[in-house]
């Protein structure tokens, strides 16, 4: 195998999901950067991969440290593998700063696709597919998770986000406060026995997760904001805020951004704003 970087999906409940192209490439590499080598040395006993090669532990506190330590394995002519605990490296896990630097190295890298918790529930969920945004983990103090969902709540996306078991209920509730009664749609247990998506106005989730506490690992995700909900943003008054500091450029783009909005039609009125000035 070219020596390289290999960044490598596992399964995210369902042993048989694992690729075989996959296993092949963490049977050939010398060595395999993880998270938890428990975790990872159970994976490969039990798909029958070798555990006598070089062990590497990357989190967000060591991330630098052995990014250095891996580029220097291929440097030597090593092949390594990157792993998560489960799913996709890199997503909602360690890894971004491993590839910044090795792409700065110049090194080969290449990505051996596979399982991805929030694209499955996704495609369970019976929200728009066309246009999403994942945020990734919800936080867990109440005014910073309400702050999070108020970043993004006229967002033309459907949103999707990380979410624990014992902090669901909580969620749902701020999640109504914020979003109004908007469908949303819990997706737990993904490929496992128990896998369940249910999708429904949040007053309903919030019922049926009262009657059955969840369980498990979920994903939690929220409908588009409608046209109405994007009108009500006073686009005027945001503007005029943010042209005191920032240009117009930028105000237009974080606008932008931020609501889904048409940039053209931003644009005009910060233009108008300025000149009237
Ligand atoms: N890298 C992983 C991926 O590709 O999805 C995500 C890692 S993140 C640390 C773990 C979170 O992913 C969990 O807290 C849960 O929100 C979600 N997750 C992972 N496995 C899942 C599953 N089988 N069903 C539902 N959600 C899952």
């Amino acid at each position: 195998m070219k020596n390289g970087l290999y960044i490598v999906a596992t399964p995210i409940g369902n042993l048989q999901d694992m690729s075989q192209r996959a296993i092949e490439v963490l049977q050939e590499a010398d060595t395999i950067a993880c998270e938890d080598t428990r975790v990872t040395k159970k994976l490969f006993s039990l798909l029958g991969i070798s555990l006598h090669k070089n062990f590497i532990t990357l989190h967000d506190h060591n991330e630098d440290e052995q990014a250095q330590k891996i580029i220097d394995c291929v440097l030597s002519g090593q092949s390594v593998a990157q792993v998560s605990d489960a799913g996709s490296p890199l997503i909602s896990d360690p890894g971004y700063k491993l590839i910044k630097q090795c792409k700065q190295a110049g090194i080969y890298i290449t990505a051996i696709p596979g399982c991805c918790a929030f694209v499955t529930a996704l495609q369970l969920s019976g929200l728009p597919t066309n246009r999403f945004m994942f945020v990734g983990f919800i936080p867990n103090k109440d005014k910073a998770r309400a702050d999070l969902f108020k970043k993004y709540k006229n967002l033309d996306a459907t949103l999707i986000f990380y979410e624990t078991a014992p902090r669901l209920l909580k969620t749902l509730t701020v999640a109504k406060d914020v979003f109004g009664n908007r469908e949303m749609s819990v997706a737990r247990e993904l490929t496992k026995v128990y896998e369940e998506c249910q999708t429904a106005p949040a007053e309903d989730l919030i019922a049926y997760y009262t009657e059955n506490p969840p369980k498990g690992e979920m994903v939690f995700m929220v409908s588009p904001a409608t046209e109405e909900e994007k009108e009500e943003i006073d686009v005027e008054e945001l503007l005029k805020e943010k042209l005191q500091t920032i240009s117009l450029k930028t105000a237009v783009k974080e606008i932008v951004e931020a609501y889904g909005l048409n940039k053209n039609d931003v644009y005009e009125q910060a233009l108008r704003i300025k000149n009237a000035k």
